[in-house]
């Protein structure tokens, strides 16, 4: 039963890791990128997702997380046994909660206290110090990156890790998120897209692409409702006031933070996804690819099926699956609250057996 050709053969449908890694940071990256076989098929492009998921700290932002805390010890501001605080929507803090219990720093967080329960216990047991707070807009002094900020200043060797402006973050994807997507599509990317929250996986990954294609591979953003990104690009550089909200958390911004600055000119083209697509297209990808995912993935594989659509068929297109929908689970999957935020009759019937809670 166990012959040699027969192990052979099904170890080829398993990732297999040559060498061992060293402990947690040694983990993060080297995601697999999963080709979306049944989105393919529909559009007659290649669409892939890259399986940040996967990640150890189980998002995409586990790549910022331990970019900013290599920075910091680098340059020699973070010392033994310091303090780490950071504003985040979650991941972030998730991703650094990980990073400072395997390195020995202490972690505090602030958040905005719109953010799922899910996040906020994760946070606690990693043992982290969660601040949450009332969600207020950034010029507002106590929106939570301003406490953040204003907590690590007055504690001893602490430092505020500032992943908005903090291009440490943005170089991470530059090192890691770009060239691993250069080489699982073999340099055959016509178009990266995805959301933005810091803006870091998009400035990050999309510098990588362009220099590697000589400019060829498209990279686009696509935006939550609520963001202002879209119409700052599509209008040529106006900033306009925030102004409604989405299902969706850590994307959707109301100003050019500096991640994003560092790009925002070789953005090819924005766009805005509504929830009600967002949000059938989560249960859409537990359905017909089997991925159990988060909203802005979902929204993020609704970017790329458009943006195939917009290029034509044969074209190759990657996106971010970046979290996984356990972080989230008690609302996306809750008939309560899907209709609290009237999004139940965007699930079609078909879908609606995955409504469990
Ligand atoms: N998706 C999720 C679930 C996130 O938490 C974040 C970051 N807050 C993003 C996407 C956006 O990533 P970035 O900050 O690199 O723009």
């Amino acid at each position: 039963m166990w012959s040699a050709a027969r192990v052979a053969c099904a170890r080829r449908t398993f990732a297999t890791n040559a060498i061992a890694v060293d402990g947690f940071t040694g983990a993060v990256g080297n995601t697999p990128l999963i080709y979306l076989k049944h989105l393919s098929e529909k559009t007659g492009s290649r669409i892939f997702g890259k399986a940040e998921f996967q990640n150890p700290g189980g998002s995409v932002k586990d790549r910022a997380a331990l970019g900013v805390v290599r920075d910091a010890e680098d340059r020699g501001l973070l010392k033994s046994g310091g303090t780490v605080v950071e504003g985040t929507a979650g991941n972030t803090g998730i991703g650094l909660a990980h990073v400072c219990r395997a390195r020995g720093y202490k972690c505090v967080i602030f958040m905005p206290n719109t953010q799922s329960q899910e996040k906020i216990d994760l946070l606690r047991m990693l043992g982290a110090e969660v601040h949450a707070v009332p969600a207020v807009a950034y010029e507002n002094p106590a929106n939570y990156n301003h406490l953040a900020r204003d907590h690590a200043q007055g504690l001893s060797n602490a430092i505020w890790t500032n992943q908005f402006d903090n291009t440490a973050n943005a170089y991470a994807h530059y090192i890691s998120t770009g060239p691993e997507i250069w080489e699982q599509t073999q340099g055959a990317v016509d178009a990266f897209v995805c959301a933005t929250g810091t803006g870091g996986t998009l400035a990050g990954t999309g510098k990588y692409l362009r220099e590697k294609s000589n400019g060829k591979t498209q990279i686009w953003l696509a935006d939550p409702p609520g963001s202002v990104l879209t119409s700052y690009i599509n209008s040529g550089g106006k900033l306009t006031e925030r102004s409604g909200s989405s299902i969706t958390e850590g994307i959707g911004q109301g100003r050019i933070t500096d991640n994003l600055a560092t790009f925002i000119n070789d953005v090819s083209g924005a766009f805005t996804v509504p929830d009600e697509k967002s949000i059938q297209m989560v249960y859409e990808l537990l359905d017909t690819e089997g991925l159990y995912l988060g909203a802005s993935s979902a929204l993020n594989v609704v970017a790329a099926v458009e943006l195939a659509l917009k290029l034509g068929k044969g074209s190759n297109v990657v996106t971010v699956l970046c979290d996984g929908a356990y972080r989230y689970q008690s609302r996306l999957f809750s008939k309560q609250w899907l209709e609290s935020k009237g999004l139940e009759g965007a699930i079609p019937q078909y879908l609606k057996k995955y409504i469990v809670l």
